[in-house]
């Protein structure tokens, strides 16, 4: 066992104590994509004792330029990021306990999840900038430390939270909120490095018992430039999050039926039961395995996974993304 982690424990301020700590440790990571994946390779490789993913996506052909351990095959056999995810990290360190869940993340389940898993410490890997305040709330509320990491077109975002210091929430000025997203304004693959590496960074620090580093990181991977804030003194006296105790996302208990997502695409929810008479719906099932259908209704692509979700790309507008809710729906009747 020495011998496999020499080369980080021979750093002294990780060492022994920081190796010995790590390897009894619980690390939740929300999202296998590409933050998620690369995080989940690096920590096993360094010898974490147990990692919990949760992800809702299968692997596409486009998710490999970024996104580490998927391949073509993955692709092609439409597998959940999560079961293609703990295969490889399987081979990678036997010794690392994986647990993987095969599911959204909502304002509905995140506060049992976390309370069943337990986990030592969350990092984000999540790809949409809304879910990371319901993450703010649900982890403060059970006082689980996580470290936010967010990367899009050349930029990234790091910054590690307990539930003393500022939260995301008080942040709110400070950390970008522009609506950009990967599917918009792309996303290159030096900077998901870079973030992923100061998370875990952040992690071993808070392992070695050294603490966060308190500091809001900003990096842009194309300029070459990197920048840390320090963020003590922006705690807000009067957030409602960390200092007034309210959770308001964590409440709202329903998800909406129709999510408008990045560039021209829409989430509906449907009933679990979709997945079941898929082949009652407009146009054509053309590729479906145990997870996952594709079904193509005339310029729209869509893919249908197991919970009733339905990723829906081609549609420009809210009132034809209704419409054609409607017109899905209306076969479940
Ligand atoms: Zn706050």
């Amino acid at each position: 066992m020495i011998t496999r982690y020499n080369r980080q424990t021979r750093y002294q301020r990780f060492g022994a104590p920081g190796q010995q700590c790590l390897q009894t440790m619980h690390v939740m990571i929300f999202g296998a994509g590409a933050l998620g994946s690369n995080i989940a390779e690096m920590l096993t490789r360094m010898g974490v004792h147990e990692i919990s993913v949760i992800d809702m996506d299968i692997v596409e052909l486009s998710n490999l330029h970024r996104q580490a351990l998927y391949d073509e095959a993955d692709a092609q056999q439409m597998l959940p990021k999560v079961e293609a995810l703990k295969s490889k990290l399987n081979k990678i360190n036997t010794t690392v306990k994986i647990n993987i869940l095969y599911e959204e993340l909502t304002a509905t389940n995140i506060e049992k999840l976390l309370s069943d898993s337990n986990p030592d410490i969350v990092m984000d890997g999540m790809d949409h900038f809304e879910i990371r305040y319901l993450i703010n709330e649900a982890c403060h509320k059970l006082q689980i430390p996580w470290i936010y990491g967010a990367a899009v077109g050349s930029k990234g975002t790091v910054y590690a939270i307990d539930y003393k210091g500022p939260c995301l929430k008080c942040l709110l000025q400070a950390v970008p909120s522009t609506g950009e997203s990967c599917a918009i304004n792309g996303v290159l693959p030096p900077v998901i490095n870079q973030v992923v590496s100061m998370q875990v960074s952040e992690l071993m620090r808070y392992v070695a018992g050294e603490g966060f580093s308190k500091k809001l990181i900003t990096i842009d991977t194309f300029d070459l430039k990197q920048q840390a804030i320090n963020i003590d003194s922006l705690k807000n006296d009067r957030c409602h999050v960390c200092k007034q105790g309210e959770y308001e996302l964590l409440n709202k208990t329903r998800s909406s039926q129709i999510e408008s997502m990045c560039g021209d695409a829409y989430l509906f929810r449907f009933k679990r039961q979709a997945f079941d008479y898929a082949t009652y719906f407009p146009g054509h099932i053309i590729k479906e395995n145990a997870f996952a259908k594709l079904i193509q209704y005339k310029d729209v692509n869509c893919t249908l996974f197991k919970d009733g979700r339905m990723n829906v790309h081609g549609i420009e507008d809210d009132s034809t993304a209704r419409q054609l809710y409607e017109e899905f729906n209306k076969q479940l009747k």
